[in-house]
């Protein structure tokens, strides 16, 4: 497959997609696991996880809310900063910690190691397993003696759909 045919197929699966399907499946996985583990989906966190899953991009706390604020009115920083708190805790979502943004997690429901591709050109990030990428870096976390708190990778770029559109652009 041709580099292009990549970008193509991949740009099909992340953006021409229907995301109302993703959010549906998100929130439906949340309120699954929030009643196996026994823990409340209150109506504020489920509603600030709708917010954050209005799309792929990743949101900032004061952005939700602005958003929360005209269906709330006495929502504060701290009802937002309590309920994304809760979200990370369950793995619902995740701190993107160079952008001091948060982002739903597509793989919800269990603690995991994450690569973060986040485009500088539309926002949107992208979590990415990368099962041989984290070993490797536990081989050298290992080499180095070094005991790890976080392993998020947060990778800042151009993401295969804006590629994709820039280079129709420049066609
Ligand atoms: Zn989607
Ligand atoms: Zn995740
Ligand atoms: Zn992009």
């Amino acid at each position: 497959m041709t580099t292009h045919a990549k970008l193509n197929q991949h740009y099909q699966q992340s953006s021409e997609h229907n995301h109302s399907e993703c959010v549906s499946e998100a929130l439906g996985t949340a309120e699954q696991l929030c009643v196996e583990r026994g823990v409340q989906l209150t109506p504020i966190r489920h509603k600030v996880l709708e917010l954050i899953w209005e799309s792929h991009k990743a949101v900032k706390a004061y952005e939700l809310l602005d958003r929360l604020k005209p269906l709330k009115q006495a929502a504060k920083p701290a009802t937002i900063y309590r309920a994304l708190d809760f979200l990370i805790e369950q793995g619902l979502i995740h701190r993107v910690e160079s952008l001091n943004a948060f982002v739903g997690c597509r793989c919800s429901g269990h603690q995991h190691e994450q690569l973060l591709l986040i485009c500088k050109h539309c926002h949107e990030v992208e979590e990415r397993p990368a099962p041989d990428v984290m070993l490797a870096l536990l081989h050298e976390f290992k080499q180095a003696g070094f005991m790890v708190h976080s392993k998020a990778i947060e990778v800042h770029g151009i993401c295969a759909k804006c590629l994709v559109n820039l280079s129709h652009l420049e066609l």
